[in-house]
């Protein structure tokens, strides 16, 4: 099957994509934990972030710019949001090509479960 998000990246599954450019792609989670949650992925495979090398720094720097356009023009950059990269399975990382979830539109407790 290779990789669910290199498959959503190569348009061979369907995601409701909200943002894409040459770098990256943004869709909304299948299974939203808050009222916003959506990911955003690099078009390149990169299994988990310890495998992020000096030369994909820029590409990190634009994941989060992505993420706060998006954050923004979701209305939740003022109130709050959060921004996850889970590694490795103990976090809770079931996906296996990087990914930063952005949540928001309720509060959020700390410490996360
Ligand atoms: P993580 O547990 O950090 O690896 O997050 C993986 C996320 O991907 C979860 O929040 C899933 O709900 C989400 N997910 C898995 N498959 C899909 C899919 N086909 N489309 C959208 N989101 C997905």
């Amino acid at each position: 099957m290779g990789c669910i998000f290199c498959n959503i990246t190569e348009k061979k599954i369907p995601a409701k994509i909200i943002y894409e450019d040459d770098l990256v792609i943004a869709f909304e989670d299948v299974n939203p934990q808050a009222p916003v949650h959506t990911l955003v992925i690099p078009k390149k495979h990169i299994s988990t972030n310890l495998e992020l090398k000096k030369e994909d720094n820029g590409l990190l720097g634009h994941m989060f710019q992505v993420a706060n356009r998006i954050a923004k023009d979701k209305g939740i950059a003022e109130r709050g949001f959060r921004l996850v990269m889970n590694c490795n399975p103990e976090s809770g990382q079931t996906v296996f090509h990087i990914h930063l979830h952005i949540l928001g539109g309720r509060h959020m407790h700390w410490p996360p479960g």
